[in-house]
């Protein structure tokens, strides 16, 4: 799951971010109203978390351009408890929910994933293919009856693999979904990352899951090779 903060607070910004990643989500941030809007038009977003008073453009005013544009990414406003905004008008705008300022993580978790149930987005709860099974809401992973230990990281790739299971993802693709937007390392992390898969999940087992298909990406077997 893909989610974009648009927050100037940057270390409210920064302590969101780390929570969702914690949790398995992607999470791009925009530090402005105006960069906000170029990235929720410029890529697919999950759930926008968008505060009101930004500098550049203000989080009504790209709530409102994103809906007119036909754009009914799930919004989470954040509102600030005495500010001149009110609540009521962040709905006014399109918003889906708001929540108001200070606030604490797990609320906002909460918040986020409610959005994501309400938009159908997250109505699948395990994804399987063959013996193996992930929930990611617990994040557990099991293969047959063996639980299964695995990084953020590492599930973050198993889902965005899971979730397409049997097309082949290219290095850049899987890249472009688990990893943030200003990630702009070497592309070949994600082969460290199969290959830590690969030792937990397939290689204790008969059966491999994860397949190589040379020069053009990775394939999750959905019968469990
Ligand atoms: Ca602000």
């Amino acid at each position: 799951m893909r989610v974009l903060i648009v927050e100037d607070e940057k270390r409210v910004a920064a302590a969101v971010k780390r929570g969702l990643e914690a949790e398995a989500f992607t999470v791009d941030v925009a530090f402005d109203g105006t960069d906000g809007l170029w990235m929720a038009t410029e890529r697919r977003y999950d759930v926008i978390v968008l505060d009101i008073m930004l500098p550049g453009m203000n989080g009504y005013k790209i709530c409102e351009s994103l809906r007119t544009a036909g754009d009914w990414t799930p919004i989470l406003m954040l509102t600030a408890k005495d500010g001149e905004y009110d609540q009521a008008e962040a709905l006014d705008t399109g918003a889906d929910d708001y929540l108001t300022k200070p606030f604490s993580f797990v609320v906002l978790l909460a918040r986020v994933r409610a959005l994501l149930r309400r938009s159908g987005r997250s109505e699948t709860v395990t994804y399987q293919a063959g013996d193996l099974r992930i929930d990611p809401v617990t994040r557990r992973c099991t293969r047959g009856e063996t639980d299964v230990e695995l990084t953020t990281r590492e599930f973050a790739v198993l889902e965005f693999l899971m979730r397409r299971a049997g097309e082949v993802m290219s290095k850049s693709e899987i890249l472009d979904n688990v990893w943030d937007f200003a990630f702009e390392g070497d592309p070949n992390i994600v082969e460290v990352y199969i290959r830590h898969l690969r030792k937990k999940l397939d290689e204790p087992f008969d059966r491999q899951l994860i397949q190589t298909i040379r020069g053009a990406g990775y394939r999750l077997d959905p019968e469990g090779g």
